[in-house]
């Protein structure tokens, strides 16, 4: 049974009867990483990988839910004092409370729900989850008159409020944004977004998850920003957005040698993105990898963000000619993107595997992903 059907036929079992079907997508983010906290660009897309949910008004003020792949049922109340303890409960509870405190209607529902985002290997399952419930709350209870950024702020305050998670806003952006065959650039200063053609026709995007996570996420992550705000407050200017690499060459004596090489990662990652966009619409793969590579190289040496598995996954890439790859995500772990020509894949995942199963004792997962729609309403 493929999902869908999986879904309809736990549906039946437990309710009894037929509800809607919605659905939305976990996301990459080709280039523009630690730019976000910046004011600079992020450029997600959402992928073919989602979360899937049957949902149908119960009549009542409880909400009634089974997760397919937790194999746990939940059942809740709409106030605040009514959250479930569940933490896959909690993403769902938060979105319902999230709608209501800001004047929406969420009422009493049953639903079962299941997805194929892999679970914290960095293509955001939980922001495909709260972008799947959010769009159909609003299809169903508000009348689609809740506009869709809106929505990703719901998922976003969801994470902070109901789950303990301090994010930014490029996940669910991206799931309740997503459009098949387009990447998004998001200014992360004005919220402005615009789609750029993404149909890498020749080429394949897959994600190698290095199954690593070093625990120092938190602390470097906050040294990060206090380096880079304090080097914008040294030029005179609110985000590293506004600077220029001519800016930091002028304070360069006044700040310390890795405060320069933070600010200088980011400054050159503002303009990699723009270059990308460029590149994209002239369809020249080769610089959109070739800004791969250097967001990778900048994250690695100039932000030092990367660890041992991720530059050898790196490495790797380029060793077997590889048009793009780089580390997606914060850091210290996860997954590379690679944008390979289609007949290097085999050969490159073959060697990707052998190599770094030989030195670190497991082998990467793989990941294929194509670039599709993100949050909707499905027959
Ligand atoms: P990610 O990077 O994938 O977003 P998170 O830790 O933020 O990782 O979110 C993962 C959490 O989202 C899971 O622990 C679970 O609570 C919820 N979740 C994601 N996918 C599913 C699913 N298919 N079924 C149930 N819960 C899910
Ligand atoms: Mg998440």
């Amino acid at each position: 049974m493929d999902m869908k059907e999986t879904i309809r036929d736990q549906f039946t079992r437990h309710f009894g009867n037929e509800g809607q079907m919605y659905a939305s997508a976990g996301r990459i983010n080709l280039i523009g990483e630690h730019t976000d906290y910046n004011g600079g660009f992020v450029f997600p897309g959402a992928i073919d990988k989602v979360i899937m949910a049957e949902i149908k008004p119960n009549g009542t003020d409880k909400v009634r839910v089974y997760s397919v792949d937790i194999n746990e049922y939940a059942e809740f109340g709409l106030e605040e004092a009514d959250a479930p303890s569940q933490q896959w409960a909690r993403y769902i509870f938060g979105v319902c409370r999230e709608i209501i405190k800001r004047g929406g209607e969420v009422k009493g529902f049953d639903a079962v729900f299941a997805g194929n985002v892999p679970l914290g290997a960095g293509l955001s399952s939980s922001a495909a989850l709260e972008s799947c419930f959010a769009f159909a709350f609003n299809d169903m209870f508000n009348a689609n008159k809740i506009d869709k950024f809106e929505l990703a702020l719901i998922g976003q305050s969801t994470e902070h409020n109901y789950c303990g998670v301090n994010c930014g806003i490029m996940d669910q952006f991206a799931s309740v944004f997503g459009k098949a065959g387009n990447l998004m650039r998001l200014d992360c200063r004005s919220l402005e977004h615009e789609y750029y053609p993404f149909n890498p026709e020749g080429y394949r995007l897959v994600l190698l998850d290095s199954k690593v996570k070093h625990e120092l996420v938190d602390s470097p992550y906050n040294k990060r920003r206090a380096s880079c705000e304090h080097v914008a407050s040294v030029i005179g200017v609110e985000t590293l957005r506004d600077a220029s690499m001519d800016d930091l060459e002028k304070v360069k004596d006044q700040i310390s040698a890795e405060d320069y090489n933070r600010a200088k990662y980011v400054i050159e990652e503002k303009q990699r993105v723009l270059d990308v966009c460029d590149a994209l619409q002239r369809g020249d793969y080769d610089t959109v990898g070739d800004r791969m590579y250097k967001t990778h190289e900048g994250m690695s040496k100039l932000y030092e963000v990367s660890c041992v598995e991720l530059d050898y996954l790196n490495d790797i890439a380029k060793e077997c000619g590889v048009t793009g790859s780089r580390i997606m995500g914060g850091g210290f772990g996860g997954c590379t993107i690679n944008l390979v020509k289609d007949d290097l894949y085999d050969k490159f995942i073959e060697t990707a595997k052998a190599k770094f199963a030989e030195k670190y004792g497991h082998e990467p997962q793989v990941y294929d992903v194509v670039i599709s729609d993100g949050a909707r309403k499905i027959d």
